[in-house]
């Protein structure tokens, strides 16, 4: 095998390998059938028990990952040993890349994209908003780009970011899912992909 040989076959199994264990929360929940409860892709999000619930799917997506990662790590095991080592070498590296990074969220690096909190303060503000005393008389809040806003006064009730959520990307498909494996579900918030 060529040096040029190897380094592509090296390349194609971390590619294989970074994106198999982010199948769930790339593709579960994209299509539209999924997603009629939500406005569509840039635009804010109303809270209501269907966010909440999102949050704590697109979760469970993350976590998912953690199983579809033995399949790139087996595999390379058995590329490195009978097939292609090169080839072998690019899922072990991407996929034991992967559980380190999930692997350090327990121990307190940073912490996923969604999480059991952000969807108890989503709940949290939903119920505020129908009890008098909130922003305004006809509180409606929205989870846009860089937070939590409520949209009749304008008040801010919240700085969370927004992470996806699932829906499908306005982007054209190539685009929008490579901003997904950039971005790896975390909020972007230097792009201003959004109108108030
Ligand atoms: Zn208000």
């Amino acid at each position: 095998m060529s040096l040029l040989a190897g380094i592509g076959y090296f390349f194609l199994g971390s590619c294989i390998g970074h994106g198999l264990p982010r199948f769930p929360f790339l593709l579960m929940s994209r299509t539209n059938g999924f997603n009629t409860n939500f406005p569509r892709h840039p635009e804010a999000i109303p809270l209501s028990p269907h966010l909440t619930q999102r949050v704590l799917h697109m979760r469970m997506f993350y976590w998912m990952g953690m199983a579809a990662v033995f399949l790139p790590l087996s595999l390379g095991l058995v590329s490195v040993r009978w097939g292609n080592a090169a080839f072998g070498f690019g899922l072990w590296i991407a996929g034991g890349w992967y559980l380190l990074n999930r692997l350090q969220s327990l121990i307190g690096g940073q912490t996923p994209p969604w999480t059991k909190q952000m969807a108890l303060e989503l709940q949290i503000l939903s119920n505020l908003a129908e009890q008098p005393g909130g922003c305004c008389n006809w509180t409606s809040p929205y989870w846009q780009v860089t937070g939590i806003v409520c949209v009749n006064c304008n008040s801010k009730l919240s700085n969370m970011p927004r992470p996806d959520l699932g829906r499908k990307r306005s982007e054209r498909k190539p685009l929008g899912f490579l901003r997904l494996i950039i971005s790896d579900g975390y909020p972007m918030l230097s792009v201003p992909d959004e109108e108030e």
